[in-house]
C-alpha cells in the first residue's frame, strides 16, 4: 500500500521460557491508511495484544519493521519511545486503568500534565470531551461511583483528550454488557471518524468487526484473513 500510515513488515516476537520459544508473533505484515479503524480479531493467545503493544512501542520486537507516519519504532530508544506516546497515542483498556482516588475530570485532565498546559486549560479540554461522551452529569464521581460503561467513557475521554493521531483499544468492551458494548463502540468509532484518527481494536468478539473498516483474523502469531466491511450490506442487515 503506497499510501499506509502504519507500515510493518515481518514482524516477529519470540519469548523464551525455559527451553520453549513461544512465537508470540510470527511474520506479521501490514498496512494501515490513515483515519482507518481497524478491528485485530482473534481468540486469547493469538498475539493480539502482543501486536498492539508493538505498534505501540510498548514492547520491543524481535524482528522487523514497524513505521508509523515515517518514524522507524524499532529505531527509537526509550525515551524517545515514550515521547512518541504522548504525542501521538491515546490508550483505552479493557480494564478502564482509571485512577481510584480522582474524579472523572482530573482522572481526563491528569493526561494533559505532562503538556505544560495550565490547569484552567486542562479542565476546558477535559470537561469538552467529557461533554461529548456524554458523563456532563458525572464530572466529580470517582471511578467506583460509576458504571462500568460509565468509567470506561471516563477512560475514553482520558485517550482522546488531545487528539492524538492514533488510538489504541485492548478489548474495550471486555467488561461490559453487550448493550452498553455496542453504545460504547459506537461512541469510539463515531470520535476517531469526526476527526480522521485511526484506531486499532483488539478484540475476541466478532461484534466489533461490525464497527471497523477492516478486520484481520489472527492465530498463533498470524494474520491469516484480512476481511474488509462493506457499509452498504451492514445497513440493509439491520432491518428493526
Ligand atoms: P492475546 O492478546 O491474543 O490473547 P497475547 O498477545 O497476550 O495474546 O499472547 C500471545 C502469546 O504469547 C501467548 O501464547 C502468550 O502466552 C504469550 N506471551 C504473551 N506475553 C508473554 C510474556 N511476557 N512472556 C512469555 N510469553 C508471553
Ligand atoms: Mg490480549
Amino acid at each position: 500500500m503506497e499510501d499506509a500510515f502504519i507500515r510493518i513488515r515481518n514482524l516477529k516476537k519470540i519469548y523464551k521460557m525455559g527451553d520453549e520459544y513461544i512465537h508470540a508473533l510470527d511474520g506479521i505484515d501490514l498496512d494501515i491508511k490513515k483515519g482507518d479503524i481497524i478491528c485485530l480479531l482473534g481468540t486469547s493467545g493469538s498475539g493480539k495484544s502482543t501486536l498492539l503493544n508493538a505498534i505501540a512501542g510498548l514492547e520491543k520486537p524481535t524482528k522487523g519493521e514497524i513505521n508509523i507516519g515515517g518514524v522507524e519504532l524499532t529505531k527509537l530508544n526509550e525515551e524517545q519511545l515514550t515521547i512518541f506516546r504522548r504525542l501521538n497515542i491515546g490508550f483505552v483498556f479493557q480494564s478502564y486503568n482509571l485512577v481510584p482516588t480522582l474524579t472523572a475530570l482530573e482522572n481526563v485532565s491528569l493526561s494533559l500534565m505532562f503538556k505544560g498546559e495550565d490547569k484552567k486549560t486542562r479542565e476546558q479540554k477535559a470537561i469538552k470531551i467529557l461533554k461529548a461522551v456524554g458523563l456532563e452529569h458525572r464530572l466529580k464521581h470517582k471511578p467506583k461511583e460509576m458504571s462500568g460503561g460509565q468509567q470506561q467513557r471516563v477512560s475514553i475521554a482520558r485517550a482522546f483528550v488531545d487528539n492524538p493521531k492514533i488510538i489504541f483499544a485492548d478489548e474495550p468492551t471486555g467488561n461490559l454488557d453487550s448493550k452498553t458494548t455496542e453504545e460504547v463502540l459506537n461512541l469510539i468509532t463515531k470520535i476517531a471518524k469526526e476527526h480522521n484518527q485511526t484506531m486499532i481494536i483488539v478484540s475476541h468478539d466478532e461484534e466489533v468487526t461490525n464497527f471497523a473498516d477492516r478486520t484481520y483474523h489472527m492465530q498463533d502469531g498470524k494474520i491469516y484473513k484480512i476481511k474488509t466491511n462493506e457499509k452498504g450490506e451492514e445497513t440493509n442487515e439491520k432491518a428493526n
